[in-house]
């Protein structure tokens, strides 16, 4: 295994479309072994080919180490529900916070490193996982889709453990009910 450049905002590799993976090679084995190696010393949660200059259809993901890494090879988003809004941020746009909207919970079809298919399903973190890494494939990076950026001040705050975006960040399901966070229910 080896650890490979992340790629930066700024280099034209980061918007342009990925092709398919066709051939599931040891070729294909050490990209992804490398990839995890890169995404786990990144310490971020999500990483995309093209993130490390390849331009093929290959994303990991590791939200909980205990679980171990997700590969995804062609993967497609199949099925979606509800809405969260949230902080995203991205390996290639370092120091940067935005607040998107993406799906609640995603269901995604791909392939494994042999070739063999498969569906998964993430809600919340996972689930944004998914949209912001399958995105990288078509060349598309998260800031182009926020509702706004962070500024340096609650950049700052973030830092320090101190920003509060409750007014902003929220999860509704299929019907626009309110998951999170929950309203306090007052008696009248
Ligand atoms: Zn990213």
């Amino acid at each position: 295994m080896a650890l490979r450049q992340i790629v930066k905002e700024g280099d034209d590799v980061l918007n342009k479309k990925c092709r398919d993976v066709v051939n599931f090679d040891d070729r294909l084995a050490m990209l992804l072994e490398d990839m995890t190696e890169t995404l786990r010393q990144s310490g971020g949660v999500g990483l995309a080919a093209p993130q490390v200059g390849i331009l093929r259809r290959v994303v990991v993901i590791e939200i909980d180490p205990e679980e171990g890494v997700i590969e995804l090879i062609n993967p497609e988003i199949i099925e979606t529900h509800g809405t969260q809004v949230g902080l995203e941020g991205c390996l290639s746009l370092p120091g940067k916070w935005g607040i998107a909207e993406r799906p609640y919970i995603v269901t995604v079809k791909a392939q494994d490193r042999n070739g063999k298919e498969f569906t998964i399903t993430g809600e919340e973190l996972l689930a944004r996982a998914f949209c912001h890494e399958l995105d990288h494939l078509d060349g598309i990076l998260y800031d182009s889709k926020v509702r706004r950026m962070l500024t340096a001040d609650e950049i700052s705050k973030y830092n320090d453990g101190e920003l509060d975006l409750s007014d902003e960040c929220y999860i509704e399901d299929d019907n626009g009910e309110r998951i999170y966070p929950e309203y306090d229910e007052e008696e009248e």
